[in-house]
């Protein structure tokens, strides 16, 4: 590992100044990511700002929106009883990622900011253009079980790996910043990038721009909503696909529907043309079946991954099934 700078301060303006003036900065929280990508080279911060002493852990609602603070820990918000009990979604996710003892350090930042699992990204012996942009892809033509069918480009098909980001993106969360040129609000759908020719640029952010929180809306089905996680064992393992499912029903047809899915694209992917098959019908075989093939409409499978065309939609069957639908 190469040698770094550690500096520590509870004023979050002070954290923001830090990374700002300096072009290798980089924030930490709970060090769960940062330090292993750190450890095997993949990334080199030569300033370390540690931000688990700013006053940013709150967790709790507020003029109809759920507030959780940045260095909130992943396993304090999956088990808060508002979240748990309002926004089922969200403690789903989150259960369903890791391990406990990770939950316990990790917070919902670092979740946020968490980089891709792919194998070539992860091993600085191979090329990588998000690693080393210009190097090339090899997961293209290489080993790409785990990669995008949706979103990928000529440069980069890597999934997204976080849970907790395909359970905000259903629930039309907004990412709270603060950065050197002031406070921003950013829409999850605007905060991560597709890859395009610069897969290096994952989100919104700009350098020294730190998280302070994630907003999300109480109004809407999230007190009816329900991740779905399917993985190659049942603990400590990234999705193969995953659903996020927020729905209302009257007069027993649908007349509010969120989807978001895990797995299957290099951003946390809604679909609003799945949605689009729901509104306004009842959960029947006819109308699930619809939302599933709209879901891959115009997916790109790979030598690896055609799997995921199938399992997705069998996934997406499978929650709505909780929700009274029919497969
Ligand atoms: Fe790198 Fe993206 Fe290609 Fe993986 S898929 S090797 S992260 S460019």
């Amino acid at each position: 590992m190469k040698l770094f700078d550690y500096a520590r301060t509870s004023r979050v303006s002070d954290a923001v100044g830090l990374v700002a003036g300096h072009p290798g900065g980089a924030f930490i929280g709970g060090g769960t990511e940062l330090t292993n990508l750190m450890k095997d080279g993949v990334l080199a911060p030569d300033l370390v700002v540690d931000v688990g002493a700013l006053a940013l852990a709150d967790i709790g609602v507020r003029k109809g929106q759920l507030l959780i603070g940045a260095t909130a820990r992943m396993g304090d918000v999956a088990e808060h009883p508002v979240v748990r009990e309002r926004f089922p979604v969200i403690s789903e996710a989150l259960l369903a990622s890791a391990s406990p003892q990770v939950r316990n350090r990790a917070t919902i930042g670092g979740n946020l900011m968490q980089r891709t699992r792919c194998w070539y990204y992860r091993d600085v012996g191979s090329a990588c253009n998000k690693r080393e942009p210009g190097s090339g892809c090899p997961a293209i033509g290489g080993q790409n079980r785990w990669h995008a069918i949706h979103g990928g480009s000529d440069h980069c098909i890597a999934v997204h790996p976080s849970d907790l980001a395909v359970s905000l993106t259903a629930l039309d969360a907004t990412v709270l910043t603060l950065g050197p040129d002031g406070r921003r609000s950013i829409p999850i759908g605007d905060f991560y990038r597709l890859p395009g020719s610069t897969p290096d640029q994952e989100t919104a952010l700009r350098h020294g721009e730190l998280i302070t929180a994630v907003e999300i809306p109480e109004s809407g089905p999230a007190a009816g909503s329900r991740y779905l996680k399917l993985r190659d064992r049942a603990t400590f393992e990234f999705a193969v696909v995953s659903v996020a499912a927020a729905l209302i029903q009257a007069g027993g047809v649908v007349t509010d529907v969120r989807l978001a899915f895990g797995g299957i694209a290099t951003r946390p992917w809604r679909s609003a043309g799945a949605e689009e098959a729901l509104r306004g019908h009842p959960l029947t075989q006819a109308t699930i079946a619809a939302a599933g093939r709209a879901l891959v409409d115009g997916a790109q499978p790979r030598e690896h991954n055609a799997f995921k065309v199938e399992l997705v939609q069998r996934a997406l069957a499978d929650i709505l099934e909780d929700f009274g639908g029919r497969k």
